[in-house]
């Protein structure tokens, strides 16, 4: 299997590159942000609790987090190539639960690769995707709050899967393929899997 984490700020262009691994690998994508807006959508009680954190910009809490994690690996896992994992973790104790789970399934996380974008430019991008897709926390005060929350919560995790030696960064700001060149190379390096088509 081949488990990755697509690993950046909010508007760092993980739902974007995820596509791209999930087409080159041939992966099973788990976006828990897309799992969730889903449960909004759909009103359940998961998506009613969820609401509460993510129209202010905070993050569900980690426990409820590594129960939906757990439920979406026991079903999908099996017979899977690997997986993307795009937004998750969002916290140590969120990676911490991560290995467990995975462990569960006698497997392990592979590479975490981090876009890395200047602030400024998350900023536009999202305020830009919100005007496109109506998507409800693109608007500018909960942006700030994203920002802060990745900040203070998640970036810790660079270190952390650096002292993993899981930890490849790459440039996120540029031309979108350029940059999944750059993933792809990163990936090929640190665990040798090749992506199905040729670079650019
Ligand atoms: P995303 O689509 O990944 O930007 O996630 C949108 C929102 O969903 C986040 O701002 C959080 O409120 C919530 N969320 C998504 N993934 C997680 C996670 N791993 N832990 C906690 N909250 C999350």
């Amino acid at each position: 299997m081949l488990n990755l984490v697509l690993f950046g700020a909010p508007g760092s262009g993980k739902g974007t590159q995820s596509a791209k691994l999930i087409d080159q690998y041939g992966l099973y994508h788990i976006s828990t942000g897309e799992l969730l807006r889903d449960h909004i959508a759909r009103g359940t009680e998961l998506g009613k609790t969820a609401d509460k954190y993510i129209s202010k910009g905070q993050l569900i809490p980690d426990g409820l987090m590594t129960q939906i994690l757990d439920d979406v690996l026991d079903h999908n896992i099996m017979g899977k190539n690997g997986v993307v994992f795009d937004g998750y973790p969002r916290t140590i104790p969120q990676a911490e639960s991560l290995k467990g789970l995975l462990r569960k399934h006698g497997t392990d996380l592979h590479a975490v690769i981090g876009l890395e974008v200047p602030e400024e430019e998350l900023v536009q991008r999202m305020i830009k995707r919100g005007q496109e897709t109506g998507r409800a926390d693109d608007n500018i005060d909960t942006i700030k709050n994203r920002l802060e929350v990745y900040r203070s919560q998640t970036s810790p995790l660079k270190d952390f899967y650096t002292k993993e030696g899981k930890y490849i960064g790459v440039n996120g700001a540029g031309i979108v393929d350029e940059i999944f060149d750059h993933i792809a190379d990163g990936i090929e390096a640190a665990t040798g899997a090749k992506r199905r088509s040729p670079k650019h």
